[in-house]
């Protein structure tokens, strides 16, 4: 009796191995980024994309430690939030958001990293009037140089020219704290240079609006380059996690 369950250890143990094992491996990549920039290890959050993984895998990376988490859609994050409601875990969104789906996630979330529009601040601002706390939302930013590649929905944000005035926007919306701005690198292109130009767009910004001094940028290929430039949320998914199930 003893013996039986014995031939190999359950699986959960074998990812809660696997999952702390990658953590350690990116947390040293932060280190020595923040390390070769001059920058202090807690100036960068850790926000770990659990998006297309199931709510088992949140559980385990928040016993290795994991305090941040994003999700990209919203009816998965629902499932996974209501089934993970004991863990202390911030929760951010970083998908592209449909302006009919905005007050839900704005109901869940603790954090929207990709709002991108005016229109979203109505539903938005309406539903963080109902929480006990601010609903903390940052302005995804298009880094695509290319004006018609931004058109297209594949790389979603606002352009660097009018992230201001939708800042401005987010700032005087009651219910809603701007806390700064958000990006993903262009497909194909350097990252330092986008994340250069995001740097420059964060500081006009917290010129306009100055408690917005997060940056959110660098993902699992890019983190080294988005620290470099002064990112103070990285979001790792494929480096953390491994390669994400085909999605449904
Ligand atoms: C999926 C996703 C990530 C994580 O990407 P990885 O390359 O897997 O680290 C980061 N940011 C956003 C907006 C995402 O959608």
């Amino acid at each position: 009796m003893t013996t039986a369950g014995r031939a190999g250890a359950p699986a959960s143990t074998d990812r809660a191995a696997e999952l702390a094992a990658a953590l350690a491996t990116v947390e040293e990549r932060i280190r020595t980024a923040c390390a070769a920039a001059g920058r202090q290890r807690e100036d960068v959050t850790l926000v770990v994309v659990t998006k297309f993984f199931p709510a088992s895998d949140v559980r385990l990376l928040a016993t290795a430690g994991v305090r941040h988490v994003a999700e990209s859609r919203h009816q998965e994050a629902v499932a996974k939030r209501d089934a993970c409601g004991d863990l202390d875990l911030t929760w951010h969104f970083v998908g592209g958001l449909q302006s009919n789906k905005a007050a839900a996630v704005a109901r869940w979330a603790d954090v929207v990293q990709s709002v991108d529009r005016a229109k979203l601040m109505a539903p938005l601002g309406r539903a963080a009037e109902e929480r006990s706390v601010p609903l903390d939302v940052l302005i995804q930013v298009s880094l695509d140089r290319s004006g018609e590649a931004a058109e297209r929905a594949s790389r979603s944000g606002v352009p660097p020219r009018a992230a201001v005035a939708l800042a401005e926007r987010a700032a005087a919306t009651d219910g809603v704290r701007l806390r700064g701005v958000m990006a993903v690198a262009p497909h194909g292109g350097d990252p330092a240079s986008a994340f250069a130009l995001l740097a420059g767009v964060a500081a006009e910004v917290r010129a306009a609006v100055p408690s917005a001094t997060w940056v959110s940028a660098g993902m699992s290929g890019d983190l080294e380059e988005a620290v470099a430039a002064g990112a103070t949320h990285v979001r790792v998914g494929t480096a953390v996690l491994g390669t994400r199930p085909p999605q449904g």
